[in-house]
């Protein structure tokens, strides 16, 4: 399971990194003119193939590098990579480098750690492994490295067989430190007593100064598992893992169940530690244009040559042996109040596929799942969505191989208890149907030609590890499987040669398959008190036989590890960057702007791979409040309904064969300079090959011009989905919703953007869609689309590569010259600011999650920058040590936005009402603990403050931030140089400006569970709590 450090770091993408540059030319004469003016020198690509003859690359095969053997050097000529494999002579780790000329570096160890129960032993100690080594004793040492460095990922996860420590890095020397962190900390992590009371579970006192109060349960990893498999969703894919796959790791749950996880002692994972994190048992990665020998070195001299070579097959799993008749398996699930306990259930199918280690064929069937759930054309959809009788299919429908052994999964949600019988029926039904029939060959080019599209688009270096860390843990040949291309040539000629080749799959892998399971979670309506039972049962069991003595060791426990969190720490042993090392800004890129047909359009020459990203923004803020409210469901089913010429099946096919789906968002954007005014706004986003695009222009125009309704079927089936999808959201990012909620209790445009993606906009559609008829909503969206599609409310953003302006500029013209021009008649809309308030909302969860919003400056404003620094300084000095480390919430933090709301909140909070009288007590903290802001954490601060500002992006999305709100390359230039000349002064003024007094304009949210409601209402008697 990730260990969710966006908490620490990030909870939004970056605000704004302007890329843009105005050019002379501002309104169209020639497109000769445009496009050779637009034509400009790029200089470094950002990706160049890097495809180098093997004899003369700079490493040999057969060499010997510091003590590693390089065994295969090759080529990947899809990603433009070369390949390194290396294997240590002494300890026989493996070592593989993709050498790129990117200057994202990345990268990871992994060790394989099998689960031996549920008890998440492999998560606790991966927990355990950063709160300090030998080198380096300091305490939550992943946190404390992050502040110190700026590299653009940092994740630690457990997986169902395999724990994995990854980072990635633009900067050469935080490259380096950040290594040297992550190697002690996994070969020699200290693991104290202390660390595992705090990290894993421990027996305390409510009160730990009280011996006469009652007994508790405590620990992150125990609080986490509560939080995480309260989502049904999660607890669902879990539960059909561990069924399907019952006799090896997968049986078991590797991150740990809450009745479990107190089976762990601390002594196992000290000896866990030593034999799963062998060096024989670790695999290496490295990624990027950094010196692979110097990695290599580092490796060797510090850790691999201490150690002498183990037999690891223990730690492999093997495949599972194959059913001889399939089972069926019922859970229970959480209840959801909203809607009727008996529309609850979840179903789903899952059989057992082929090895991971079978390239080939794993790709195979990604293509073949593909091809039978996803989209309007494919069997499932139209024998389980179509029907409409659930809210659409669950979270991980589909193809799965992240196991030893892959398997596909359908499933629906929201099902009614008579028609869970249905569910195996139809499936049988559709299968038994496919094999016969087979599919459309439009339907079969479609979908090769989406995931040709996506893999071209996809190959970002995260993902590169993603896709191979599973095959690579299970031996597999994680270089072919990066050759892509291939396995595509290889699939087309199969079905040119056998045109019954996917019948025939289907036949083998799902009617003569036996390993079969069904499964079917119903909710259960006391769940949640059954969960406060176990408990405490638990905890009588723990207790069952305790002396005098054992009681008193709790005790002193408590008082022990209050001691120890509270102990101050040397992290000055840590490495850091000094500010001298910090990279020099984002070059400014090749961004030029230009008015054509009256369209305000920016065309950005990115060096990209032959592929053109389209973003079209669409004014819509005069649309009246109830338009608007809608606008997020228009967005969400206006590309899925086909358009008049084409039903939306055709349409589907159209669309996947030459260019991505088409994806709506509705957008409220504050000016960033004076936040005084915002707008609303639709953008829609598409990209396509180069060869595509004039069909890319030709299915927007046709879906812009010629939307439709009509079929008002289709019409309830999306928007029962989508109301599903809305409710799963809450549960995933409540952090985010409950800062929505709290900003909304700040200004006006917030409290839009809350009708239009928070709590509120859930609790309005599902009130609209129960009043009013299919007739009156097909109406309402019709009416939308008329009003917002016209030349004069867009403006266009278009990213491709300079050769391709031409092609590009001629197509995007003639798309311009067929829309309609209906002349917007508000440009944008007034801020204003609401009085303080509190608001309580219910969610079906143990935990709650906590916000609170004052309104601070806009973004160009001055004070920006070292709010921001502040923000970072509270996260880490203030927010991580008290919410999560003693009231034990998951994650909190602080950050200000585009929109100049200060936002403090918790995630998966079992103490709102204590975490809120935190929040409260900021300015009592700042003044009593002076002594913390100095130089050091002043400098982290201003690390963590310009990680956000220089986050990387992706070719696609460069001068998004600047289309989307709107501000410059300069004021980004600007508000950066602002970050790094923040002083000890200027935040110790900001502290004195904005939180002397309690602002005029603030707002607190809670998102929790109906039985918190008493006990927060006792908590703010005075102020207006509003459930
Ligand atoms: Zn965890």
């Amino acid at each position: 399971m990730f260990r969710n450090l966006k908490y620490v770091k990030s909870l939004q993408r970056p605000l704004i990194r302007v890329l843009h540059i105005k050019s002379p030319l501002q309104s169209s004469s020639s497109l000769k003119g445009i496009v050779s003016s637009v034509k400009s020198n790029v200089e470094l690509p950002r990706e160049v193939p890097y495809i180098i003859d093997g004899q003369n690359y700079r490493y040999k095969e057969g060499s010997i590098y510091h003590g590693f053997l390089c065994e295969r050097i090759e080529p990947i000529a899809d990603f433009g990579l070369m390949s390194c494999t290396l294997r240590h002579l002494g300890t026989g780790t493996e070592f593989w480098h993709l050498d790129s000329r990117d200057i994202q570096n990345v990268f990871s160890i992994h060790f394989r750690t099998k689960p031996l129960d549920s008890s998440g032993l492999p998560h606790v100690l991966e927990h355990l492994v950063l709160c300090g080594s030998k080198n380096w004793p300091v305490r939550d040492l992943f946190f404390k490295m992050i502040i110190r460095s700026v590299a653009t990922f940092t994740n630690a996860m457990t997986g169902p067989d395999y724990t994995m420590y990854h980072f990635s890095s633009k900067n050469e020397i935080d490259f380096r430190n950040m290594q040297q962190v992550y190697l002690d900390a996994v070969f020699r992590p200290n693991l104290l007593f202390m660390d595992f009371l705090q990290e894993g579970w421990r027996l305390e006192h409510k009160n730990i100064h009280d011996q006469n109060s009652d007994i508790v349960i405590k620990g992150v990893v125990y609080n986490e598992m509560i939080g995480s498999f309260g989502d049904n969703s999660r607890f669902f894919k879990q539960k059909m893992l561990n069924y399907l796959l019952p006799n090896n790791s997968y049986g078991h749950i590797a991150t740990g169940t809450q009745l479990e996880i107190p089976n762990v002692e601390h002594e196992d994972l000290i000896k866990y530690h030593r034999k799963y994190y062998h060096p024989s048992n670790a695999r290496i990665f490295s990624y990027g244009s950094f010196d692979m020998k110097k990695t290599l070195e580092f490796i060797d001299k510090e850790y691999l040559s201490h150690y002498d070579r183990i037999d690891t097959s223990f730690s492999s799993t093997p495949s599972e042996d194959r059913w001889s008749k399939p089972r069926y398996a019922s859970i229970q699930g959480r209840p959801d109040s909203s809607i009727n306990l008996d529309h609850q259930n979840r179903v789903g199918i899952a059989m057992l596929m082929c090895d991971v280690t079978d390239i080939q064929e794993n790709f195979e069937l990604k293509v073949l799942s593909e091809l039978l759930f996803r989209g309007p054309n494919s069997p499932f959809h139209k024998s389980m969505i179509k029907p409409n009788f659930s809210g659409g299919y669950t979270k991980w429908t589909g193809y799965l191989p992240t196991c030893r052994d892959t398997y596909f999964n359908v499933g629906l949600q929201d099902v009614a208890d008579d028609d869970v019988e249905l569910f195996e029926v139809l499936f049988d039904d559709t299968v038994y149907k496919a094999s016969r029939e087979g599919f459309d060959s439009k339907h079969v080019e479609a979908i090769l030609s989406a995931l040709e599209l996506l893999r071209k688009q996809q190959s970002e270096y995260k993902r590169l590890l993603y896709k191979s860390t599973v095959l690579w843990n299970h031996d597999g040949d994680v270089v072919s499987n990066l050759r892509i291309s291939d396995m595509f040539e290889t699939l087309r000629d199969r079905l040119k040669n056998n045109p019954k080749y996917f019948e025939q799959k289907i036949e083998k892998y799902f009617i003569n398959n036996k390993h079969k399971l069904t499964i079917t979670m119903r909710p259960n309506e006391f769940h949640e008190i059954e969960r406060q039972q176990a408990e405490a049962k638990l905890i009588l069991r723990k207790l069952e036989g305790t002396s005098d003595q054992d009681f008193e060791k709790i005790y002193e426990n408590g008082l022990k590890l209050e001691a120890f969190q509270k102990a101050p720490q040397n992290i000055e042993v840590l490495p850091c960057l000094s500010i001298n090392d910090v990279q020099k800004p984002f070059p400014r890129p090749q961004i030029n702007e230009l008015t054509l047909r009256g369209v305000s359009t920016m065309i950005n020459h990115e060096p990209i791979a032959g592929i053109t990203y389209l973003k079209c923004m669409f004014n819509t803020t005069g649309l009246s409040l109830n338009d608007a409210i809608l606008l997020p469901l228009f967005c969400r089913v206006f590309s899925e309904m086909g358009s008049s010429n084409h039903d939306h099946r055709q349409f589907d096919n159209l669309l996947l064969s030459k260019m991505a789906r088409v994806e709506c968002t509705a957008k409220i954007v504050e000016n960033v300079t004076d936040c005084k005014t915002y707008r609303l706004g639709l953008l829609m986003k598409t990209y396509a090959l180069d060869k595509n695009v004039c069909d890319m222009f030709r299915i927007c125009e046709d879906l812009l011009l010629n939307f439709q309704f009509e079929d008002t079927e289709l019409l309830k089936i999306l928007i029962r989905n989508y109301i599903s999808k809305l409710k799963l959201e809450v549960k995933k990012t409540g952090d985010l919703h409950a800062m929505l909620c709290s900003s909304a209790l700040v200004t006006n445009a917030a409290q839009l953007k809350s009708l239009l993606s928070g709590v509120d906009h859930i609790h309005y559609m599902k009130k609209y869609v129960k009043e009013n008829s299919i007739e009156a909503i097909r109406d309402s969206l019709k009416s939308i689309g008329s009003k917002i599609f016209s030349r004069s409310n867009l403006r266009v953003a278009i990213n491709t590569s300079e050769n391709n302006v031409f092609n590009v500029l001629g197509d995007y013209e003639r798309f311009l010259t067929h829309l309609p021009t209906i002349k917007q008649t508000v440009d944008s809309k007034e801020i204003f600011l609401l009085e303080p308030s509190f608001r309580y909302y219910n969610i079906d969860m143990p935990i709650s999650f906590c916000a609170k919003t004052f309104f601070a400056v806009p973004y160009a404003h001055e004070d920006h920058p070292a709010l921001r620094v502040l923000a970072k300084f509270l996260t880490s000095k203030y927010l991580w040590p008290v919410v999560r480390e003693k009231n034990g919430a998951y994650g909190a933090g602080a950050r200000i936005g585009f929109d100049g709301l200060f936002n403090v909140h918790s995630y998966r909070d079992p103490n709102a009402a204590k975490t809120m009288d935190i929040f409260d007590k900021t300015y009592e903290w700042l003044q009593t603990h002076r002594d913390k802001l100095d130089e050091q954490s002043l400098f982290e601060a201003k690390l963590a403050a310009l990680q956000l500002v220089d986050w990387p992006i992706s070719a696609g999305e460069v001068g998004l931030d600047s289309f989307v709100l709107g501000a410059t390359y300069d004021i980004y230039l600007q508000y950066r140089s602002r970050v790094l000349a923040v002083t000890l002064d200027d935040v110790q003024n900001i502290i004195e400006k904005y939180y002397r007094n309690e602002p005029k304009h603030f707002g607190k949210c809670i998102l929790g569970p109906k039985s918190k409601v008493i006990e927060v209402k006792e908590m703010f008697k005075d102020v207006n709590v509003k459930v």
